[in-house]
């Protein structure tokens, strides 16, 4: 076993999953596509069941990007906000399709929506973990100017997280883009300050030093790919682990 299989397979007992808003597009080239999000929250419910605990982060690129508005001519501030509100429809999004399949959940979120979820409260959220919900954290550290990937960095810290996954389209983390690059050497396992100083753009800087100073290893891994996230915590999958090393 390798080094990084060993982090997964003895530590994740509580894990923060981190998925980008573009992940729930599926097919389409924008929004909430209801398949997918059943998909991806049947793949949540498989280490579920092994009573894994489980937080989840979803982004709100499917729908809006504060940049993309800010470089349109809005007020950047303004725009990050429309994109947190963003997060916020894709958590009610995954909660539905984790609920249809008999996955207890709760959302929070970071800017409070008193009639649509519960707010962000740590303590309170590590007491829905504990008697097994999942819960959805939404509109990520609540401020213009950071990102839901800081979001996720955050939470994991705060609840405790053994592990923090990053689920994306691809196997891992490589040298150059694999979809350009099909020779591209995937990583096994990279230290925090590698994926800083190579620039590997898989998270930003914020949510990799956080995670540094924290010791939380990041899992890079394939989403898309049936089965992936219980072989990855299972210790068997393809991925990339991030570490102190
Ligand atoms: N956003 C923000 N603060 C946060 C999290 C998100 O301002 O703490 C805004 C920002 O405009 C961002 C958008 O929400 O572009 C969507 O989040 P992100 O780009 O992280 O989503 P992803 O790329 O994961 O789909």
């Amino acid at each position: 076993m390798t080094n990084s299989q060993t982090i997964q397979k003895t530590k994740c007992k509580r894990i923060l999953l981190k998925m980008s808003g573009e992940a729930l597009m599926g097919p389409n080239a924008f929004g909430i596509d209801p398949a997918t999000c059943l998909s991806f929250a049947k793949e949540v419910k498989e280490v579920y069941d092994e009573g894994i605990e489980i937080c989840l982060v979803i982004g709100g690129g499917n729908i809006f990007r504060g940049v993309s508005g800010s470089a349109q001519g809005m007020e950047r501030a303004s725009a990050d906000y429309m994109g947190m509100l963003a997060t916020i429809m894709n958590a009610l999004a995954m909660q539905s399709a984790l609920e249809g399949i008999g996955v207890p959940t709760r959302v929070q979120s970071a800017i409070p929506m008193a009639t649509v979820c519960e707010p962000y409260i740590r303590r309170r959220a590590q007491r829905h973990m504990e008697k097994g919900r999942v819960v959805i954290f939404a509109a990520g550290v609540g401020s213009p100017f950071f990102t839901t990937d800081t979001g996720a960095a955050l939470r994991a810290a705060e609840m405790g997280c053994d592990c923090l996954l990053k689920g994306t389209g691809v196997d891992g983390v490589y040298e150059a883009d694999p979809k350009k690059e099909p020779d591209a050497k995937r990583y096994e396992e990279l230290s925090y300050t590698d994926v800083l100083s190579k620039n590997l753009k898989i998270m930003d800087a914020t949510a990799i030093s956080l995670m540094r100073e924290n010791n939380i290893p990041i899992i890079v891994f394939n989403i898309r790919h049936k089965g992936r996230l219980k072989e990855v915590i299972d210790g068997k999958g393809i991925c990339t682990t991030i570490h102190g090393k």
